[in-house]
Order: C-alpha cells, then sequence, then structure tokens
C-alpha cells in the first residue's frame, strides 16, 4: 500500500476509515486520560492530530514521545470535534522509530532565521522553511507548466563554461590544476591549456547565449538551472548559487518580451496562491502582512511601463534625498527603484531603453544610438526580479558594438554566425528564482528561501 501523507489525510481523509502513517511528533501534550500528539510529515504546514487512550498497550512508552520523536501511527479517522481540522487519528498503534535525544534544538519556541541558518540540517522542520519548501516546489512547477503550456522548450544549458555572458557578474573558475604549483607558461602565467577542458573554464552567470542558440533553431525556448556569480555582496538579495529562468524568443521584440514577463509574474503568483493556500496564509500572518494586498494587485492590474528616460525624471521630481543621486546616465539603485515601484506607482514597473553605456554589448541598440531595447522589470520590497532585452541580431551593428567593448570577433565568432545564417529579430529576460520566492512568500533574507545557501564566506552543509 502507497504511504498516505498528512495532506492528503486532512484534505480527503473519510471519518470511520482505518489509515497508517509517518511522521515527526510537532508538539507532545499527555494529561492524565489522554495523550494528544501533532504528527507532522512535510506535506503541508498542519499536523494531524493523533489521540492515543490509556487503555492502548505499551500505553506509558507513548507518555515519553515529545517533539522530534519519529513515529508510525495507524489508527481509525474520526471526526474531530476541534474546528482547526477536519479528522483527527485515533490510535490503535504507534511504533516509535527514531526517539530524539535531550538536546534537539527545536523546541516549540521562536527561533531568529539567523540561529536557523546554521542548523541547516534541520530547519526545513520548522513552520517557516517547510512553507518556504513547498512554495518553492510549487513555484517551479508552475514556472514549466507556464512556458510548456506555450510550447517553450526546457533547453538544458551547461554549468561549466568557457563564456564570460560580458561580465554579468564575477565568476568562479572551474579547474583540476594543482592549485599549490600550477603549470606555467613562458610569460609564468598559469597555463590552462593543460588543464582538464584544454582552456579555461568557469561556473556559468546566465545561460543567455546558449538560450540564443536554442531560439535562433527552435524557436522558444528557456532555460532553469543554477548560476553561480562570485560578487561580495553581502546582501539580502544575492547568492553566489542561484537557480535563474531564461526564456527566449525568435520572431520577437522587446514589447513581445515585456508581455511575456508580465503574464509570466501573474501566471506563476496565481498558480502559487491556488496551489500553497495554507503556506501563504501563514507568511501573510506571520511574515509580512502588507503580502495578500501586493501579490493582489500584482496579478489584478497591468504593469506600468516606464522608459528610463522617465524613470530619472520621476526620481529627479521627487525631492527626494537618495544615497546615490540619480542623473540620466547612471544606473539605477535599488533605492531608486524602489522609490519608483512602491511610492510611485505602487505596482510592479517596467523600465524600459536604458542608456547604451551602462548596458552589455549585445542589446538592441535603438536609433537614437543612445539608448538599448533592454527592460528591468521592477516590483515593490525586492526591486529588480526580471532583467532582459531585445538582442542585437544586425550584424554590422553587432561588430561594431563588440570592437566598442573591446571584445574579439574572433571569439564571439559563433555568436556573429547566428547573425550571418538567418538572423531574426529575438528577446528573452532572465528572473533570479530566488527573487520570485522572496517576492512571493514576504521573506526579508534571501538566505531563507533556497535550501542551501552559499554566500560569501559560508557553504555549509
Ligand atoms: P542586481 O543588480 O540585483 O545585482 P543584476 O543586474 O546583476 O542584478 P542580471 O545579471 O540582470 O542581474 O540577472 C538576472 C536576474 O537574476 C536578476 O534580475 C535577479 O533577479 C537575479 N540575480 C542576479 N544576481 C543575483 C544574485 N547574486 N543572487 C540571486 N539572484 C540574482
Ligand atoms: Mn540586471
Amino acid at each position: 500500500m502507497r504511504r498516505q501523507m498528512v495532506r492528503e489525510v486532512l484534505a480527503q481523509g473519510r471519518a470511520d476509515s482505518e489509515t497508517e502513517l509517518f511522521g515527526w511528533v510537532r508538539t507532545a501534550r499527555h494529561s492524565k486520560s489522554l495523550s494528544f500528539l501533532e504528527l507532522v510529515d512535510g506535506s503541508c504546514m498542519a499536523g494531524l492530530q493523533v489521540v492515543v487512550e490509556p487503555s492502548l498497550p505499551g500505553y506509558e512508552g507513548i507518555r515519553s514521545l515529545r517533539t522530534g520523536c519519529a513515529l508510525r501511527v495507524s489508527g481509525r479517522l474520526v471526526d474531530s470535534p476541534g474546528k482547526s481540522q477536519s479528522v483527527e487519528l485515533h490510535a490503535k498503534d504507534v511504533e516509535l522509530i527514531g526517539d530524539v535525544d535531550d538536546d534537539y534544538p527545536l523546541q516549540k519556541k521562536r527561533h531568529s532565521f539567523e540561529f536557523l541558518r546554521t542548523l541547516g540540517h534541520l530547519r526545513f522542520r520548522t513552520n517557516t522553511l517547510g512553507a518556504v519548501i513547498r512554495v518553492r516546489n510549487s513555484a517551479a512547477q508552475a514556472i514549466h507548466r507556464f512556458f510548456q503550456d506555450r510550447g517553450f522548450l526546457w533547453l538544458h544549458s551547461p554549468i561549466i563554461t568557457a563564456l564570460d555572458a560580458e561580465g554579468a557578474g564575477e565568476m568562479f573558475r572551474v579547474s583540476t590544476l594543482d592549485a599549490g604549483s600550477p603549470p606555467r607558461n613562458d610569460s609564468g602565467e598559469v597555463d590552462f591549456s593543460q588543464d582538464f577542458f584544454g582552456g579555461e573554464t568557469l561556473l556559468t552567470v546566465s545561460g543567455q547565449l546558449e538560450a540564443e542558440i536554442g531560439a535562433l533553431s527552435m524557436g522558444n525556448v528557456y532555460t532553469f538551472g543554477p548560476t553561480f556569480r562570485a560578487e561580495n555582496s553581502n546582501t539580502s538579495r544575492h547568492l553566489a548559487e542561484f537557480w535563474m529562468v531564461e526564456p527566449e524568443m525568435a520572431f520577437c521584440d522587446l514589447d513581445g518580451d515585456a508581455e511575456l514577463a508580465e503574464d509570466f509574474l501573474k501566471c506563476v503568483i496565481r498558480s502559487i496562491l491556488e496551489d500553497c493556500p495554507e503556506d501563504m496564509a501563514f507568511f501573510q500572518q506571520r511574515i509580512d502582512e502588507g503580502l495578500m494586498e501586493r501579490l493582489d494587485r500584482v496579478v489584478s492590474a497591468p504593469f506600468e511601463r516606464l522608459t528610463y528616460t522617465e524613470a530619472v525624471e520621476i526620481l529627479e521630481g521627487s525631492g527626494r534625498d537618495f544615497e546615490f543621486p540619480v542623473k540620466w546616465g547612471v544606473d539605477l539603485q535599488s533605492e531608486h527603484e524602489r522609490y519608483l515601484t512602491e511610492e510611485h506607482v505602487g505596482r510592479p514597473v517596467v523600465v524600459t531603453d536604458y542608456p547604451i553605456d551602462i548596458k552589455a554589448f549585445y542589446m538592441f541598440r535603438n536609433d537614437d544610438e543612445r539608448t538599448v531595447r533592454a527592460m528591468d522589470v521592477l516590483v515593490p520590497g525586492v526591486g529588480e526580479i526580471v532583467g532582459g532585452s531585445q538582442r542585437e541580431h544586425r550584424l554590422e551593428v553587432l561588430r561594431e558594438r563588440l570592437r566598442h567593448h573591446g571584445l574579439s570577433e574572433e571569439r564571439y565568432g559563433w555568436y556573429l554566425d547566428l547573425r550571418r545564417y538567418g538572423s531574426v529579430p529575438h528577446a528573452g529576460f532572465g528572473l533570479g528564482f530566488e527573487r520570485l520566492v522572496q517576492f512571493v512568500t514576504g521573506m526579508a533574507n534571501i538566505r531563507d528561501v533556497i535550501p542551501f545557501p552559499r554566500v560569501p564566506g559560508n557553504a555549509e552543509f
């Protein structure tokens, strides 16, 4: 028989049916006449109430069960007198599978998220991290469904790469050379030609260039996988290893790209709200009381569109004393992004057409030659959640842009080829998966929305 989970039992369990469950004790209350065990198994926030009567054989052992014990419980489901749950289990048999030592650190009291990060092996047992893991799972499913429903193919971009995606971020080197005494060439530099792949290799910072290859053969594709940045940013929005979603569409311009990003965010958020109502109610109650209202506004109203130039005018006219002063030509900082989305508009904003000098060489140059067809989607509480662009598909302009950035045509030969053999307008974006989970849950720190965070100075667990 397939093992039943608490989620199924609470959703569909019929009174008077027999069942068997496995899980851990979240709380145990023992009175003279009865024992109440709350059994959880990760399948949902709520636990199943297990009632044990003293007449049960071996009841003395049951009285010593406590938070953290692993159990097998079988018995009969009965309608619960409590209003917080539909059914409870009247135990006929309780087996202790794994006892818990006295020093179990997760007693029934609130722990700080910082403290819980030092318990990476246990923290999923808390309500908050459990809910995060379930919402993350739901979000990943919703993302695949969104693209699959629209005929996008999932392209598995490589993790080890020789491309640097034009400085999207600092990169980690992948090498099997002896770190203590690597081989050197005549000029004394490390000789990567003797390395595993016969050249220098790195962990990817973005799958975009591979996604472009995919789109220019397969039409619409997306990547969804881990990316790495060795940037030393100790912030609440940066990880050294994070997951990125990167759709890329052939025969598409920036308007189509922005439309896709808006549909995508709305669809994925709606799907999570439907799929995880209990977990979402928990985030609303315990983590961020403005959460539901904010998410409602995201799914129900159109995103605002602003050009970068308009955004700068708004920021200059705001009368705000920003830490980083704004003027046309500078990149928008988090404080600017948040002012625009949180205070000026109060909903998500798509900012387009950034100055050419602050953006990558592959972005489509506008006729004004001062701006490129780039976009960022900004959302309240997080700031930038999506960054994308229409790509430069005109061979001559791309050559010029490579020259301007001091990049060699030889190195990007294959990229130029794609502009020589049936080039088409194409566009795409990158979404930081953890930024999305942060936005949807209201969690303040990105380290608490990924199972095992990698950040400067820490790769534990
Ligand atoms: P930021 O300005 O916030 O550092 P970025 O401009 O470096 O981001 P992009 O290179 O445009 O980001 O990457 C695409 C998306 O990946 C971003 O919109 C963001 O959601 C996410 N992202 C970027 N860097 C990180 C990181 N270090 N940790 C988690 N997510 C990230
Ligand atoms: Mn960006």
